[in-house]
């Protein structure tokens, strides 16, 4: 049974410029959870269909957050809590606590402040998964296959050290892109989909 993604980034009311074509506002993620709750759907993460085998056992959706906005501890996370809903959070492991320094460096976005250690922990504790954003937001088809694998090994090693779990997800940043990869590059990215890395695979 397919699983729709929802993708979000920001939900904010007063987003800077930049910020706001990544954001939605708190009354349209409101609107968004009531619609999922009206038509029965469950909130899922890919931790869990895992751990089911892959057996999805009623209409699910995932909802994801790229990037990790600190701000997400505002309104989007007490209001999922609340409605005792799931999603997964995604996030640049160079940047756990810090900023969102690649908006600001290639975009000039706004300094947008990211989410903690103590706030990924909490939330994992919360049955939220935490996946992989890889470590510094680069854009997969600027690197080397070398690097895009240092990448994802070294975000995957502090994702499972701080979740003290599994971490096989990962959410490709700016890399709606990957038809755009060169051949050989693609087989490397394929070998270490879904981040496994050697000796995991089950
Ligand atoms: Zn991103």
């Amino acid at each position: 049974m397919p699983v729709p993604i929802i993708m979000l980034h920001h939900v904010n009311d007063f987003p800077d410029p930049g910020i706001a074509d990544w954001s939605i506002d708190t009354e349209k993620f409101k609107l968004l959870l009531d619609i999922i709750e009206h038509k029965g759907l469950k909130t899922t993460t890919f931790e869990e269909i895992e751990e089911r085998n892959g057996a999805i056992h009623q209409k699910s959706v995932i909802l994801s957050f790229d990037d990790c906005p600190a701000a997400l501890f505002e309104f989007a996370v007490p209001e999922l809590l609340n409605r005792n809903m799931k999603a997964v959070f995604s996030i640049p492991t160079a940047q756990i606590g810090g900023y969102n320094s690649w908006d600001m460096a290639e975009q000039g976005f706004s300094k947008v402040a990211l989410i903690t250690t103590a706030q990924l922990q909490y939330l994992g504790s919360k049955d939220m998964e935490i996946a992989s954003h890889g470590q510094h937001h680069l854009r997969a088809s600027q690197i080397s296959a070398e690097n895009f694998t240092e990448e994802i090994s070294a975000s995957k090693m502090i994702i499972e050290t701080l979740t003290e779990k599994k971490s096989t997800y990962l959410y490709l940043p700016l890399w709606g892109c990957t038809k755009k990869l060169p051949t050989t590059f693609k087989a490397d990215w394929l070998q270490v989909w879904p981040f496994y890395l050697p000796g995991e695979r089950k």
